[in-house]
């Protein structure tokens, strides 16, 4: 939130703005430079304040008799599965982290020096027709970029591999990486065509537009993403009429949440973690099973669905996206001052004041408009992506805690609520106690001790038996 503070001097520093010329063109730049980052702080203070006031900062909400207990692995695990934990977790680490700084720095190194555009420059050098020029880089780059992290998604899946989490051949997870690829070359084409042609069209006032199409795509993409993208990954079936079914659906409808149908997922084919999920609105909502959580016991299952349907009842995914989608149109108006910034913009090696003609990947377009600075505007927006991750993992915990609460609200089964996430830390191979940068980065639920100490807490509170330690 404070990006937009920052940048509002850095639009003073600049003042000179996109357009060489006398002080009346000047301040006739100036403006809407002024008017975006405007926009922009009043977004994001907006996306602040809606996060400061409707995110359940404490889940549980009233007196804990005795106090709440703090976490604690070894109430609950035995030594031998903390330091199996502890040993993942140290396998994984390395390849996670290298492979987050590396795509880091090449994205950077694109965008903030001449080598991006010279990169869009050397593969567009052919294409004549401006919307080919762009869907070529688009492509291009997010190829690159896939491209360089693969040694570390290589590392990343050997590692689970070796722990028995994953249960795909090499070709199969290759399959799985060229689909996802695929949906980020689709995603990211339609996105900055969209983009690009606004900029073209209204070179003074296109974060306006940005902003509002941003806002409407991601509500868009969030709603068609479980029948559009889920099912290239897995398939889905009802979950067969019987016993399970019929109690999930009871228990469903007791707690006023309308679930027409609960699907399970093939997860198996890919991992042997266990999970469950909720994703869409409105008629594209669905509750999703893993496969792989199907042979646990009943309550257990419950136990799970109840979590599920508390993300259901108050429509934290609509909240989320809409939400989210406040923060990237915010994120759009900033995007104007920074790349018309005529620092910025010679940095990425893109012409300011327009390339001439003939120049490669020019096409005679000035600053922003030239195709060339994609490179530019993909190392903004990753920059801002990762800024805002620690917030949205923040948010997410106390989300995900709220939906903890009512699963035991509606259960009222603490014994069962702390078996289970017993179960899920030691088949998932949680980390039973992540460090501060995992939780800033990684962390988009509360750790498993922590989700099973709130369990006690819950117990205390409603004066039902609290669950023993369960070494
Ligand atoms: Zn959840």
């Amino acid at each position: 939130m404070s990006e937009a503070e920052a940048d509002k001097g850095r639009v003073d520093g600049d003042g000179t703005g996109a357009v060489a010329g006398g002080p009346g063109r000047t301040a006739r730049a100036r403006r809407p430079r002024i008017a975006a980052a405007v926009a922009a702080a009043v977004l994001f203070a907006s996306v602040a304040a809606v996060l400061a006031l409707t995110t359940p900062w404490n889940p549980l909400p009233g007196h804990v008799p005795g106090g709440g207990v703090k976490a604690d692995p070894a109430l609950d695990f035995p030594p031998a599965e903390i330091s199996r934990s502890r040993a993942f977790d140290s396998a994984v680490n390395p390849p996670a982290y290298t492979g987050l700084l590396a795509g880091l720095a090449l994205i950077l190194v694109l965008g903030l020096t001449p080598l991006g555009a010279r990169f869009i420059g050397w593969v567009t050098a052919r294409t004549r027709r401006r919307p080919l020029t762009i869907i070529v880089a688009a492509t291009a780059l997010t190829t690159l970029l896939r491209l360089a992290g693969l040694p570390f998604r290589i590392w990343s899946e050997s590692v689970l591999r070796r722990y028995g989490l994953s249960t795909q051949g090499w070709p199969a997870w290759l399959v799985d990486q060229l689909k996802s690829l695929g949906v980020t070359w689709v995603v990211s084409t339609v996105a900055l065509l969209l983009l690009y042609a606004l900029i073209r069209r209204f070179p003074r006032y296109w974060w306006a537009g940005a902003a509002a199409g941003g806002f409407v795509l991601v509500v868009l993409v969030s709603f068609i993403y479980p029948v559009a993208v889920e099912p290239v990954f897995n398939r889905f079936h009802s979950l067969p009429q019987g016993r399970l079914r019929g109690d999930l659906l009871a228990m469903a409808k007791r707690d006023g949440v309308p679930v027409e149908d609960v699907l399970v997922a093939d997860a198996s084919r890919r991992t042997t973690s266990l999970n469950a999920y909720v994703s869409g609105f409105g008629s594209t909502r669905r509750i999703v099973l893993y496969d792989t959580l199907l042979k646990s016991p009943r309550p257990q299952i419950e136990s799970i669905v109840g979590h599920e349907l508390g993300h259901a009842k108050r429509d934290d995914v609509l909240w989320g996206t809409l939400v989210g989608a406040l923060g990237i149109a915010g994120a759009l108006c900033l995007l104007y001052p920074l790349m018309t910034s005529p620092r910025l913009l010679r940095r990425a090696g893109v012409d300011p004041g327009g390339a001439p003609p003939d120049a490669p990947g020019g096409r005679g377009t000035r600053g922003a408009a030239d195709p060339r600075s994609i490179a530019l505007l993909l190392a903004l927006v990753t920059a801002g992506t990762q800024l805002a991750a620690p917030v949205q993992n923040l948010v997410s915990r106390r989300i995900e805690a709220r939906a903890d609460a009512h699963a035991l609200n509606l259960t009222r089964d603490p014994s069962t609520f702390v078996s289970m996430q017993r179960t899920l830390s030691v088949r998932n191979i949680s980390d039973l106690s992540p460090d501060v940068m995992e939780y800033l980065l990684w962390m988009t639920h509360p750790s498993g001790p922590d989700r099973i100490a709130m369990a006690r807490d819950w117990a205390r509170m409603n004066h039902t038996e609290v669950p023993p330690p369960l070494r």
